[in-house]
């Protein structure tokens, strides 16, 4: 007898096993874009086995093996998970800080930002890099994604933001430095708790010698350093010290970035043995305050409401109700007409643009703002679409570090794809409601 049950569940182990070694995915028909930048692949066929991609083609030249799941992309645009590289996965929208930090803080690890990052999941954003929060939330909820504990976007975590002094009530959220010992002492903090990325901000009130020791110390660590620029001496200071990424489109209402400031980033962007200069220029919430201001109707889109509690997302609804008397947006007017001369700018002297959305902030919500920033990028400003599309996969996870790992649609990286009906190079804003999420070979949607 009890040879017998010993037999069966040997049996049912073996079907286990051999089922997980069968977990063959074939993603068959569509259009790919590798995320390479070359032509897209017509009638294509990549197969996934595991957690990884085997192998990409098309019908003519790739076999698909007989165990395989068959999932048809037949019509639709088949690309690498999107990346987004600036959000706050601790806010959701609401518009007042101060409130939402006093209120919410208690749940932001437990519910408000495992909410955020299945959303972004859910919206074809595979990775994402979280710029700004408690250090334990932000390494509590990475993990609790990375160990398959909640569903998420992967996570790439700053903890709490670097600068000269936090505003008050926001110490959790914000290291202040005051002397270079000091400045060192808090990366190292960081590092050692395991953090991805250093985030500055206000950095023009810190010393250069403050500053450089931050900027060496994370250097020393392995870590790269993202650099919030709205004002001049920000960026000035951060091309200085070696920073490895700007945030923001800045200089507020400003025409455009002045001739010091440029000649600064053409030097950097010359010097090849730096590698490129990045940027995340985030700049759909200034470019559509105005129309998101005059046309409420993306609120009651309920994409955003994924894992809030009704209460929460009342609240979040009644603070945006009067957009127009937010003190935080009375100068985008001003703003929005300086917007594309900056961009152009930038991409003229050859620095390299990433999608960034500040997703989180007042009315910008996870589950929306990633095709928003594309599309502003393509239709509003005229960007190769194939250029923001590359801004949101391949050139993110080579700035992050892992381009051997996902980025591109490539044999031996793990399967982190999207697929959209319809063709993305032509439309972008198809991207609004991505058919089909993968991430490291499960399907999520
Ligand atoms: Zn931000």
């Amino acid at each position: 007898m009890i040879n017998r049950i010993l037999s069966i569940l040997f049996i049912l182990f073996s079907i286990l096993i051999t089922a997980q070694e069968n977990n063959v995915k074939a993603l068959v028909g569509g259009t790919l874009i590798d995320g390479f930048g070359s032509d897209p692949i017509k009638n294509s066929v990549v197969i996934i086995k595991g957690e990884k991609i085997v192998s990409v083609g098309n019908i003519e030249n790739t076999i698909i093996p007989s165990n395989a799941e068959i999932i048809s992309t037949e019509g639709m645009t088949v690309l690498p998970g999107l990346w987004d590289m600036h959000v706050h996965t601790k806010l959701t929208g609401h518009s007042d800080y101060g409130y939402w930090d006093k209120v919410y803080q208690p749940l932001w690890k437990d519910v408000i930002m495992p909410a955020s990052v299945h959303q972004l999941l859910m919206a074809g954003v595979t990775s994402a890099r979280d710029l700004g929060a408690p250090l334990e939330e932000s390494i509590a909820v990475r993990d609790a994604v990375n160990n398959g504990e909640i569903p998420g976007a992967t996570l790439y975590v700053s903890g709490p933001f670097i600068q000269h002094k936090p505003y008050p009530g926001t110490e959790n959220s914000r290291w202040g430095v005051n002397s270079p010992e000091d400045g060192r002492r808090k990366v190292k903090k960081l590092a050692t708790a395991g953090v991805d990325v250093i985030k500055l901000i206000d950095h023009d009130q810190m010393t250069m010698d403050e500053l450089r020791a931050v900027v060496d110390e994370a250097h020393k660590n392995n870590l790269k350093v993202v650099a919030h620029s709205h004002r001049p001496e920000e960026i000035r200071r951060g091309l200085e010290v070696g920073v490895d990424c700007f945030e923001h489109t800045g200089l507020s209402s400003a025409p455009r970035y002045p001739d010091d400031v440029m000649t600064m980033i053409k030097e950097r962007t010359a010097d090849m043995s730096q590698g490129p200069l990045f940027w995340c220029p985030t700049v759909e919430v200034l470019y559509n305050f105005e129309y998101n201001r005059d046309n409420l109707e993306f609120i009651d889109d309920d994409s955003w409401h994924l894992g809030l509690p009704d209460s929460v997302i009342v609240d979040i609804k009644n603070s945006v109700q009067h957009p127009d008397r937010l003190p935080y947006f009375q100068l985008m007017p001003s703003r929005k007409p300086t917007l594309e001369t900056k961009i152009n700018q930038l991409l003229d002297a050859g620095v390299v643009l990433m999608i960034g959305t500040d997703s989180g902030i007042p009315m910008k919500f996870h589950s929306q703002s990633t095709w928003h920033e594309l599309d502003v990028w393509v239709n509003e400003f005229g960007i190769d679409p194939m250029y923001a599309i590359r801004g949101a996969t391949y050139w993110p996870a080579l700035w992050m570090g892992v381009a051997d790992e996902v980025g591109t649609i490539t044999p031996g990286k793990y399967a982190d794809i999207i697929a959209v009906k319809g063709d993305v190079l032509r439309y972008i804003s198809l991207l609004q409601d991505v058919d089909m999420v993968i991430k490291h070979g499960k399907r999520y949607k």
